[in-house]
């Protein structure tokens, strides 16, 4: 199958976060099953310094934005057989040290940015060469991409191909005051309740909701949150309405980066079978961050973005209350001001047990999730969430809150005592994860224990091969949706006929 997926961030080119990781994995894992993947993603100005070696295609765009033109180039990378990647030039706009925002700021003009790139993506599934067999958008930045391909059926397109828009995260929208709506030139008849109008305003995750054939998110029970006012972010009768082409897909691992026998950035390998290769990575990572090196101490960590989603408010409560134990505790990430001013304030009051790193930092994330003993992921709510998945592989005990792809993947104690491979809790707060905290200090005083919750998460395989499968049925079924004369995503009849 061709397949043409778009996305705001790819790993290993661009990443803030989980999409990155997961849309360059996706990719990966497609054309090793034999299918030919285009992926398409801006060119921010750190790519091309990163990677020298792209090609410049012999393609410009020249689409309208609003009332002027805006002209853009095309540069590719063949990553390996079966998989290219294709990046949309345009200096204006992606040429900046940021993806979203810098300093904390967003940018002013992420509207007119992502709106362009959405058309270029559109434009090429209709002009490319090879025309693809289904276009897979991701979050609110390509969300608009349905809605401008169905458009284009009445512009002389004969049948655009099918759609589908994972929702990484519903939290994020992509919602902007009305008079963005003209940037998309599509007809006046699309900023309506049923399509991108969202209480006045423009909404792109939205539109691609009602407009793409197929619709996933990133675990199964993410998908039935996201259809419960609780969860649903304002959005959850729209996609109760869709529920029949909603799928709930778990993220794979890409275990050819997140492994502990072969990888660059650890110093000391090893396996289930041979664990002394993690006393030393713990030992290692102690020196680096500072910290006494004491193998006997339990170590914990955590990675994320410092966002109110992640559960940092009860992270510092917990920590507050059980750093009196003999503990130890680290932090990478970078966010909100307030969070990361949190945490610094931590490690100054427990000098020698908390060590805090803000920033981003690839090698340091693989070295912490190796060299800890337990992993802090407390989140109020978590779409799929990888770091307790790439935590499970390396050995370090996943603490997490039961919600969203947390709950689909980790196994409490309580839940099955053979198979335990983490610590849940169901409460938001603070006294909840102590006492998860707690668990997590009697499961380490017990060698024999500890030993079984290790081995047990190290042997859960979340990769891609499972995955695969499941959205090549997804996309069967955006073919068979969008082959109905009006498209499954399309209830606005005097505007989507062929
Ligand atoms: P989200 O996408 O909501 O941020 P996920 O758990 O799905 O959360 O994915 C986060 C990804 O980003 C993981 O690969 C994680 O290791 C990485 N990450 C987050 N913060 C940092 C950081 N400060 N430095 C390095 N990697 C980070």
């Amino acid at each position: 199958m061709k397949i043409l997926l778009a996305s705001s961030e790819i790993h290993p080119f661009s990443k803030t976060g989980g999409l990155a990781d997961m849309v360059g994995a996706l990719g990966k894992a497609l054309a090793r099953a034999g299918h030919d993947v285009a992926l398409v993603t801006p060119l921010y100005g750190f790519i091309r310094a990163k990677f020298p070696n792209l090609i410049r295609e012999e393609w410009t765009f020249d689409l309208p934005l609003g009332t002027r033109r805006e002209q853009g180039g095309l540069w590719s990378l063949k990553v390996e057989q079966g998989l290219t990647v294709y990046f949309v030039e345009h200096p204006g706009f992606f040429d900046r040290q940021g993806i979203y925002f810098e300093g904390h700021i967003s940018y002013a003009d992420n509207a007119e940015r992502f709106i362009y790139f959405s058309k270029c993506v559109a434009h090429l599934a209709r002009y490319w060469p090879q025309p693809p067999e289904v276009v897979h958008l991701h979050d609110w930045q390509t969300a608009l991409v349905p809605a401008l391909m169905l458009q284009q059926r009445t512009e002389g397109w004969g049948t655009p191909p099918p759609t589908c828009l994972t929702i990484h995260n519903l939290a994020y929208q992509g919602v902007f005051p009305a008079d963005a709506f003209a940037l998309t030139n599509l007809p006046q008849e699309f900023f309506r309740p049923d399509g991108a109008e969202f209480y006045g305003q423009l909404n792109c995750l939205k539109t691609g909701i009602v407009f793409a054939d197929a619709l996933t998110t990133v675990s199964p029970r993410y998908a039935r949150e996201i259809t419960t006012e609780a969860l649903g972010c304002g959005l959850d009768d729209r996609l109760r309405q869709r529920r029949k082409q909603l799928f709930g897909i778990l993220n794979g691992v890409d275990y050819g980066e997140w492994n502990t026998a072969k990888n660059p950035y650890l110093a000391h390998p090893y396996s289930a079978a041979q664990l002394d290769g993690k006393t030393l990575c713990k030992l290692a990572l102690q020196r680096e961050m500072g910290l006494p090196e004491r193998k006997e101490v339990p170590l914990f960590g955590t990675i994320s973005r410092l966002a109110e989603q992640k559960g940092v408010d009860i992270e510092l409560g917990a920590l507050e209350e059980m750093l009196s134990a003999d503990i130890q505790f680290v932090l990478l990430g970078s966010g909100s001001p307030a969070f990361e001013l949190g945490y610094q304030k931590l490690q100054e009051r427990f000098p020698g047990q908390v060590a805090v790193r803000l920033g981003y930092n690839e090698g340091l994330a693989h070295r912490i999730e190796a060299g800890c003993d337990f992993f802090i992921m407390p989140s109020q709510f978590e779409p799929c969430g990888l770091n307790q998945m790439y935590s499970l592989r390396y050995g370090t005990i996943p603490i997490v809150r039961a919600t969203g792809g947390l709950d689909d993947t980790v196994t409490d104690y309580n839940q099955d005592s053979t198979r335990a491979n983490g610590v849940k809790f169901q409460e938001y707060s603070a006294r909840a994860l102590a006492k998860a905290i707690r668990k997590a200090l009697a499961i380490y005083s017990q060698p024999d224990l500890l030993h079984r919750f290790r081995r047990n998460g190290m042997k859960a395989d979340f990769s891609w091969k499972q995955t695969v499968p499941q959205y090549l049925k997804v996309y069967e079924s955006a073919q068979s949706l969008s082959a109905s004369p009006q498209g499954a995503g399309a209830p606005i009849p005097d505007i989507s006929e062929p």
